[in-house]
């Protein structure tokens, strides 16, 4: 998002987050942790600026998941029954979703980044982000063995407005459950009825981006509250395990880029992987650039049809979809920074916890908004339903903006990608008809 006049506001999230780490550092070192100077100053005005920014992202959680879902879903819905091309984009969707998330766990688990901080330091910021029984709290509930038949009927919500108020707290599944089967109808019923529906989920979905809009207003002296706040608390080893995290985002997200992408273009598209890259580069460096997939639509529509001459029905159905529906950079994202976060703060997650991160991932795909900072209300929900306390984004909020920037072009590039195989797939299929015919 650029700022009509000035420093854009990407930089000024880079300063404010310099700034926080290199001032909180510096009081870290002179005053120590112990000082109840310092303490005062963390704990009340610079907390007070965090928290107010990470409450203006939360307060539109809700109303921004169950929009994006519902339209998401209802487009897919209504592409089904255009044909074969709906099915073809979906499949590939979350082929390629499962793929980027399992790339995901399968890092974290092996490299382990959030290991290796000193249980005191451990201690110190769990309670620093959460009252500690609360933590203590949802880590048994999270241990309490149900049947299978239990789990799966509490997707099913009794009642989504009861859900939607406690999404915080573990209450988005079935509030994702509800707006999957409101969008599935939704695509069902006749269009005079499904149109004001479908006007005002648009409305309200435009409205909750704004939301995020207004708050990434605050972001740097709200990223700089943050950083200074987690640096002052714990100098810096923290800072070291949260670089070994963010090289492991960009490694994870390009060996999706680089190695599945190129993989799917050769077999499926038929096409030469470096020659499809050299093609869309302007589409990737816009990515790059604006942090947002709705941002770069424009340009990955012309480039689809101009650089690659893909048919302009199919490319523009796909990406418009692809946009919102298909972020494979951001569930991989995901993935690896709830994974990451709960061996953090020392929560042991089960193989079905890891299914639980798995599938709300791939969902979160779906369900992200195509915005600077669109995967962080879904990252609150999926560490309360892990029992993380939602509060510890702080933590790696300050770095977001370059794993941002890195994940947007994942997301683009996926879009195309499904594109051109879809293309491929019909012309062959086109030509399968021509000669049954
Ligand atoms: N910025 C991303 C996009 O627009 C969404 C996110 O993961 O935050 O694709």
């Amino acid at each position: 998002m650029q700022e009509r006049r000035g420093t854009p506001l990407h930089t000024k999230i880079l300063i404010g987050l310099i700034l926080g780490a290199v001032l909180g550092l510096l009081a870290q070192s002179t005053l120590g942790t112990g000082n109840e100077t310092l303490k005062w100053w963390v704990d009340n005005p610079l907390n007070f600026v965090g928290m107010l920014f990470l409450r203006m992202i939360f307060m539109i959680v809700v109303p921004l998941l169950v929009s994006a879902l519902i339209l998401g879903v209802a487009d897919i819905g209504d592409a089904r029954k255009v044909g074969r091309v709906g099915v073809r984009s979906l499949v590939m969707t979350l082929l390629l979703s499962g793929i980027a998330v399992m790339i995901a766990v399968t890092a974290v688990n092996l490299i382990r980044p959030g290991e290796g901080l000193a249980p005191e330091q451990r201690e110190r910021l769990v309670a620093s982000y959460s009252k500690k029984e609360d933590a203590e709290k949802k880590v048994a509930q999270s241990k309490e063995a149900k049947s299978a038949w239990d789990t799966i009927l509490e997707f099913v919500p009794q009642n989504p407005v009861q859900e939607a108020a406690r999404a915080l707290e573990g209450g988005l599944i079935p509030l994702m459950v509800f707006a999957l089967i409101f969008g599935l109808a939704l695509s069902a019923v006749a269009p005079e009825k499904a149109l004001p529906i479908k006007e005002f989920m648009e409305g309200l979905f435009a409205v909750s981006q704004k939301v995020i809009e207004f708050a990434m207003k605050l972001a740097p002296i709200g990223v700089f509250a943050l950083v200074f706040k987690t640096t002052a608390l714990l100098g810096l080893d923290a800072l070291l395990a949260l670089g070994r995290y963010a090289a492991l985002v960009i490694v994870c997200l390009a060996l999706h880029q680089f190695v599945t992408y190129s993989v799917v273009i050769k077999l499926i598209a038929k096409m030469n992987p470096l020659d499809f890259f050299r093609r869309i580069r302007t589409v990737m460096l816009t990515a790059f650039a604006t942090s947002s997939s709705n941002a770069t639509l424009p340009e990955a529509l012309r480039s689809a049809r101009e650089d690659l001459g893909l048919p302009r029905d199919i490319s523009s159905f796909v990406l418009t979809v692809g946009a919102t529906a298909n972020q494979n950079g951001t569930a991989l994202f995901e993935g690896v920074t709830v994974l990451f976060l709960a061996q953090f703060f020392g929560i042991p997650l089960t193989v079905a916890d890891q299914f639980t991160v798995v599938f709300l991932s791939i969902l979160a795909g779906v369900g992200t908004a195509g915005v600077p900072g669109g995967s962080w209300p879904m990252i609150a929900i999926l560490l309360a339903k892990v029992g993380v306390p939602p509060t510890a984004i702080g933590l790696v909020l300050g770095i977001d903006r370059i794993l941002d920037m890195s994940r947007t072009v994942l997301n683009v590039t996926g879009d195309i990608t499904i594109a051109a195989c879809v293309s491929k797939m019909e012309e062959r299929s086109g030509l399968r008809d021509a000669e049954g015919a």
